[in-house]
């Protein structure tokens, strides 16, 4: 079995000063843990804000893939990349973690393709269209819809992603993006980290009906492990924490991350946070569930959101916890071929139909 992590935001965590071959505190993810957790690989998102203009973007996005171009070359010993399923069951073999690049938020492409191409180039093997706000490909489920969906360049790009042989993350798209991809993708398409709307109501998580039409298509949802999609009850405890207020923390943490004051400071939020009322890691397999009730086995899998979360469920609160998720669902009764397919097989299935 190979255990995929479809979702972590760790290059981000990087830029923070994160060394990824120690076991850090208030981190979710980190060489060590991975091992500890049984995870194989994962893809790491080069996460671009929304707030960046195209050129501010596509130079974050090239200073996040070149940091972590230097990771990888300081852990060769612990890690290597992976552009299809082949090689990370060799690195597997090997003994060495995965990791794959997705791009999150197509900002960095401007409207341009070459720049698809060129993020092709450099291993990126699935990109998010957008992230919070509409962007030149399509609607954010955060923003106004500017398109009421893709827009004329968003139908070019999903073009060149099937003729490419990348990966189309509808994660964070509105929902008229998403019937447009489905409309115009040649390809199945994934969520690489979303929850049921049905369970929680978050505009981030997937109705019933697109879930529907995602299977139809041959697709995967890999569910999210953030405590606000998984559960509408957590919105009410962290409103009620006035906690929000201490949000900002973060984002002076994030400008100078080399202050040591800074960082305790966010580290404390951090606590206070955790110290609320979580939903249990249990509600993870509670969206499979649900998933399995509407199309099945086949079009479910995990992408936890680690490292780009302040806020994790109770008992699950970084990726060494990861397998538990396999035990809860052999607790209820799901089959060893069943949880092979959600902790990877059912991703890769359409991964490589999507980069053959
Ligand atoms: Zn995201």
């Amino acid at each position: 079995m190979f255990v995929l992590d479809s979702h972590c935001d760790t290059p981000s965590q990087i830029l923070r000063l994160r060394d990824l071959s120690l076991d850090n505190d208030h981190a979710h993810v980190d060489f060590p843990k991975l091992a500890r957790g049984g995870v194989d690989g994962a893809f790491f998102a080069i996460y671009v804000p929304a707030s960046l203009g195209q050129v501010e973007a596509e130079a974050y996005a090239d200073l996040l893939l070149e940091r972590l171009n230097v990771t990888m070359e300081a852990n060769q010993d612990k890690a290597a990349y992976a552009q299809t399923s082949d090689q990370a069951f060799l690195n597997k073999e090997k003994g060495l973690f995965s990791v794959f690049i997705g791009l999150e938020n197509g900002s960095p492409l401007g409207t341009s393709l070459e720049k698809l191409q060129k993020y092709y180039d450099q291993g990126v093997r699935y990109m998010t269209l957008c992230h919070s706000a509409d962007n030149e490909i399509c609607d954010s489920c955060a923003a106004a819809k500017r398109w009421g969906g893709l827009s004329p360049f968003g139908r070019e790009v999903v073009r060149e992603m099937n003729r490419l042989g990348m990966l189309i993350d509808v994660s964070h798209i509105s929902d008229d993006s998403f019937y447009d991809v489905i409309r115009h993708s040649s390809k199945p398409v994934v969520a690489t980290h979303s929850c049921c709307r049905a369970l929680a109501s978050h505009p981030r998580n997937m109705t019933d009906d697109m879930i529907k039409a995602l299977a139809a298509a041959g697709g995967v949802i890999q569910i999210n492990f953030y405590p606000f999609f998984l559960d509408d009850g957590f919105r009410k405890v962290f409103d009620a924490s006035g906690l929000a207020e201490k949000e900002h923390i973060e984002a002076e943490f994030i400008k100078d991350p080399a202050d040591e004051k800074k960082r305790q400071s966010w580290n404390q939020v951090q606590d206070e946070i955790q110290s609320l009322q979580r939903p249990s890691y249990t509600r993870i397999v509670d969206h499979i569930d649900h998933v399995v009730s509407l199309v099945g086995i086949d079009h479910v899998g995990l992408g936890s959101d680690f490292d780009g979360i302040e806020v994790t469920p109770e008992g699950m609160e970084d990726i060494s916890k990861f397998s538990l998720v396999f035990d809860e669902m052999r607790r209820r009764g799901y089959t060893e071929e069943d949880i092979e397919k959600v902790a990877g097989g059912n991703f890769f299935r359409v991964f490589d139909q999507v980069t053959a």
